[in-house]
Order: structure tokens, then sequence, then C-alpha cells
């Protein structure tokens, strides 16, 4: 069995564990060469067991096995294509950033493993169906120049250099959610400037923390 298959059913579990999705909410995918594995279609992500992660050939299209793979395909493939670099997409339901985006709420760099992890930039796009060209071309328009968006009314998509980064990147942006929540309940919430973002960006010490992602 692919040590990615591996991989994928531990971080679906994780996904679920984390409270990132419900029920069979979300899907995910990770590239191997020119092979996509995928979450197949209406299962919970912490029950899908290693054979079932749908494989998909990224240049014909083809797909092997007897499952159907996520209905949000041809955004993963869009992805992979627009962003050679990807080698795993995560597309949650996270609900404190659901509440969050759809509220109108931005979201803006205000601790160093944001600025780190997710990036200066964290854009929100407006509603579009899901499931199909409309969320591909939304998504991919925006996947060009980061690795985390915000999708209103529906949920995030993460992107990264490995299936540890992307999950990371899911996490984080539910973590800073959350205090997103908390500080706009006590106050003002106090973002970084850019003088500060500048310096974090130049920390060494994150340099090494992010090569070590991407080879997880
Ligand atoms: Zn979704």
């Amino acid at each position: 069995m692919e040590e990615i298959r591996k991989k994928l059913t531990e971080i679906g579990k994780k996904i679920v564990e984390k409270g990132l999705v419900a029920g069979p909410g979300g899907n995910i995918s990770a590239k191997d060469g020119d092979f996509v594995y995928l979450s197949p279609s209406g299962f919970f992500l912490d029950e899908i067991k290693e054979d079932q992660w749908v494989k998909v050939n990224l240049k014909t299209g083809e797909i092997f096995g007897d499952l159907r793979p996520t209905c949000e395909i041809s955004m993963h493939l869009g992805i992979y294509i627009e962003r050679p670099d990807i080698k795993a997409v995560i597309h949650t339901h996270p609900p404190i950033t659901l509440g969050l985006i759809s509220a109108g709420i931005k979201f803006k760099p205000f601790f160093p493993d944001y600025v780190a992890i997710l990036g200066k930039e964290v854009p929100i796009i407006d509603y579009v169906v899901p499931a199909g060209e409309e969320i591909r071309k939304a998504v991919c328009n925006e996947i060009k120049r980061v690795n985390v968006v915000l999708l209103k009314n529906h949920g995030v998509v993460a992107v990264g250099e490995s299936i540890k980064e992307s999950y990371t990147r899911s996490l984080i942006v539910e973590e800073a959610a959350k205090s997103i929540f908390v500080g706009i309940l006590c106050g003002k919430l106090k973002c970084f400037t850019k003088k500060e973002i500048e310096k974090i960006e130049k920390l060494e010490a994150e340099d090494y923390r992010k090569a070590l992602l991407k080879n997880l």
C-alpha cells in the first residue's frame, strides 16, 4: 500500500478529531507524481480506509477503482495544475472560521504563527456554488498567490507542499478564528503592522520550522 494512503488516513482522522469538519463534510487529497489521491464522496473523513482513497491520473483525468471521488474533484485537480509545488489540498468546514467570515469579519495577521504558517494574506472569497467549475475558478484564482483561502458561507481551503503543511494551515486558521472571536468580544483586536510582519518573515527560526513542515 502506498505511503500516501496511510498519511491521508491519519490526517483524515485528525481533521475530524479537531472539529474542522462534521459528518461527511470536507474533502482532502494528496499528490504523488502524476497521481492524485482523493477522499471518496459521501464518506466521513475519519472513516476512510487506506485502500478507499480514490486514485486519479492528474494528466488524463482517469479514475481508478469503484468509489466515486469527492464532488470537489475539479477544485482539487485545478489547484494541482495551477500550483505544481502543491502536494496536498485540505478543504474543511471549521465552525468558528465559518461563522466569522460569513458575518463579514476579515482575517489579518496578529500573532507570529499566523504570519509564519498562514502567510500575511488570507483572502475571503464570496459565496460560490460548490462542487463544480464556479468554485474551482474562484479558488484557483486566489491560490496562485496564497496558501489559504476562506470561502464565505462555506469553509476553508488550505494547500501545502506536504500533507502535514496543509493540515497545519487548516488547524491554525481555526485557532486564529477562536482568538479573533475572543479578541473582538473583549475589545479591539490589535493586528500586526507591516513592519512587525516583515520582522517575523525575516526570522531564521521560522525558516527552519517552515522547511521542516514541508518535508513531513
Ligand atoms: Zn465544502
